[in-house]
């Protein structure tokens, strides 16, 4: 064989090498990734301790700070909308100075957006409350319409401790459970900071949020992941100000009441 027949058998060989290995690649199956389910990123241990916040004395009742943006003084829910896609009026219930979730009704959020800010917020579980884990009281509070801090009956309710009451929902457990008796208002002051973004919609800062329940800190400058997510890990979605979001919980227990919101702009 001359040196010019061998050359080009051995390019053709190292060709169909290639040509091999190309089709190999192609035909080779990788695992597919197992589909979330609820149970995949929720976690029951350890459980936050009990600390009994100090007692309301009479209703409990404070009245706004002067500079305070009122969401609800217990007339009328003419700050809020339904957060339904169609839109219209906040339909939930206003009975003696609170409003009450219409399960019916869906989630109702701010008609004005917000960034960072300090929030007031009350809320009661009903006296009569039934049910068990996240079915017991379950509502929340979107802020700007991504990131829900949990509002939830967890006296003497255990649920997966990231999905309990003052959690990041479904990511940062509270430090302790700070919980009232059912029949009881609970406060939340929540301090949020909006993330800002970079170009290509990472977080440059994510949002971070401080919790404080009936005067007892649950998060404390807690960094959120992204999104909080029923199935699935938290996404990132770029996003600006956005109006706090109330959920309407599609679980049959007793639906919950609020009062006394007012929100200041940070
Ligand atoms: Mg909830």
């Amino acid at each position: 064989m001359n040196k010019k027949n061998l050359i080009g058998k051995v390019l053709f060989v190292a060709l169909w090498g290639v040509i091999c290995l190309n089709a190999y690649a192609q035909e080779k199956e990788y695992p597919q990734q197992e589909r979330m389910k609820p149970g995949m990123s929720e976690y029951w241990t350890p459980q936050p301790s009990i600390v009994t916040p100090g007692a309301c004395q009479g209703d409990g009742l404070v009245s706004p700070p002067s500079d305070a943006i009122i969401l609800f003084d217990g007339t009328d829910l003419s700050a809020w909308e339904s957060a339904r896609k169609e839109g219209g009026p906040a339909r939930w219930t206003i009975a003696d100075g609170i409003f009450t979730v219409d399960k019916k009704a869906g989630d109702i959020q701010t008609k004005q957006k917000f960034e960072s800010y300090q929030l007031h917020l009350e809320w009661r579980i009903p006296e009569n409350i039934t049910g068990t884990s996240q079915g017991r009281g379950n509502s929340g509070i979107f802020m700007q319409g991504k990131y829900e801090i949990q509002i939830l009956d967890c006296y003497n309710n255990e649920t997966y401790v990231n999905g309990q009451t003052g959690s990041v929902y479904n990511q940062t457990p509270p430090l302790v459970n700070a919980m009232r008796k059912p029949g009881e208002w609970n406060v939340y002051d929540i301090i949020y900071a909006a993330p800002v973004f970079t170009a290509d919609g990472a977080y440059r800062y994510p949002p971070t949020v401080t919790v404080i329940h009936n005067g007892i800190v649950l998060q404390n400058h807690t960094a959120i992941l992204g999104t909080t997510e029923y199935i699935g890990f938290p996404q990132i979605q770029p996003h600006g100000a956005g109006p706090i979001v109330l959920q309407s919980h599609g679980d049959p227990s007793e639906p919950i009441s609020f009062r006394n919101i007012w929100i200041r702009e940070l």
